[in-house]
């Protein structure tokens, strides 16, 4: 076991909205919403967006002959999202224990009903293993325990149908999440930045540029200059910017990465497969 006051936190799929591939993508990666963070033999999943299912495999190979214990973390449930689940290996085998965590539903049988119905016939044939999968509500402020150790508390984003960021705290370390979110509601703004307090790795929402934001008003999103007031007034040690927009090119984000820099150097934009030891 490693020593528990680490947390490698991992992206596995940057991209917002839809999957994006092709030649000009390959740097930042098309894959949708998924975060990992490991900490001794547990692990923790921010999202199940297109990315998990490479996330899964990696975790196959390395658990053969343990039994990983997952908490899986949803800011809400819209399908770039979720659309991974049904391919996460992991819960193909019988001594995974998996929770899926939302902070959008009161009761457990809601939130079951609401997934199962996207993943039943005729949009999807049947998700074999869901009866394995234990899915728990959780309550905005009130803190979640974490098989990894430490835990995580949701907060509410500002997102159309509502989502939820999470602090997680593990060993004196912390990771603050905060996509899918659009700023500009003050009251939100100000808990967002309580939430991110003096955190280790703030994770934002940078779809758009200063001139697509304009036109973009209600759809849920911010810009990275967003993200960056956010996490200077919060204090957060480093942040990093997701949720690109499909149709962005690496070189483009590539120059929003630069800009952000030259303001503050505690900047990164999320490439599929970037790792951070905390
Ligand atoms: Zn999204
Ligand atoms: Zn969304």
């Amino acid at each position: 076991m490693s020593d528990a006051a680490d947390i490698v936190f991992k992206v596995w799929g940057a991209r917002g909205s839809i999957f994006s591939g092709g030649a000009d993508k390959t740097e930042f990666g098309g894959d949708t919403t998924c975060f990992s963070l490991a900490s001794g033999a547990g692990m923790t999943i921010i999202d199940a967006g297109s990315g998990l299912r490479a996330m899964g495999e990696a975790l196959s190979r390395s658990a053969v002959g343990t039994a990983p214990e997952i908490d899986l973390l949803l800011t809400h449930l819209h399908f770039d999202h979720i659309c991974g689940l049904p391919f996460f290996e992991p819960t193909f085998c019988d001594n995974t224990i998996l929770r899926i965590w939302s902070a959008a539903f009161e009761r457990d049988e809601d939130f079951r009903e609401t997934l199962a119905r996207v993943m039943s016939p005729p949009i999807f044939p049947g998700f074999r293993h869901w009866d394995s999968v234990r899915l728990c509500t959780a309550l905005p402020g009130i803190a979640i325990p974490l098989a990894m150790g430490g835990m995580a508390v949701p907060f509410p984003l500002n997102h159309p149908d509502g989502a939820f960021g999470w602090r997680i705290d593990c060993g004196g370390k912390s990771v603050t999440i905060a996509s899918d979110h659009e700023s500009g509601n003050a009251g939100i703004d100000a808990r967002i930045v309580e939430a991110a307090r003096e955190t280790d790795l703030l994770v934002c929402d940078a779809t758009y540029t200063d001139e697509e934001i304009a036109c973009r008003g209600g759809w849920g999103h911010s810009t990275w200059r967003q993200g960056v007031d956010m996490g200077e007034a919060a204090g957060a040690r480093h942040m990093l910017m997701t949720h690109h927009d499909p149709r962005r090119a690496d070189g483009e984000i590539e120059r929003m990465e630069n800009d952000a820099r030259t303001r503050n150097g505690a900047v990164t934009f999320a490439r599929t497969g970037w790792t951070r030891i905390l």
